[in-house]
C-alpha cells in the first residue's frame, strides 16, 4: 500500500511533526520505528472485521481511504461496512 503524503479527498498534508530523537523531558532516546515524522491520518480499526487497522481517515475532512489492496477481503469489508471507496 503506498504511503499517502496527502489526503486523497482534501489534499491536506498528512505529514506530522518530526519525531524527536530524544524525549525532551527525560532526554532518553525515543523508540525509533523507521519514520522521521509522525503521521496525521487516523487508523480506523474494527475488531469484528480484522486485527489492526482497516482503513484510514483524514483528521481534517474526515474522508476515508483504503489501507488494503484491491481484491482483499479486508478492502471489501471496509467498502461494505463504511463505504470506503478511494
Ligand atoms: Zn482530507
Amino acid at each position: 500500500m503506498p504511503d499517502n503524503k496527502e489526503c486523497p479527498h482534501c489534499g491536506t498534508s498528512l505529514q506530522g511533526p518530526e519525531i524527536p530523537l530524544r524525549n525532551s523531558m527525560t532526554l532518553k532516546p525515543v523508540l525509533y520505528v523507521g519514520a522521521a515524522h509522525f503521521k496525521r491520518e487516523l487508523g480506523i480499526e474494527d475488531p469484528e472485521v480484522c486485527d489492526g487497522i482497516l482503513f484510514w481517515k483524514c483528521p481534517d475532512c474526515k474522508g476515508n481511504w483504503h489501507r488494503w489492496d484491491k481484491g482483499t477481503w479486508q478492502r471489501d469489508a471496509a467498502n461494505r461496512r463504511y463505504g470506503v471507496e478511494k
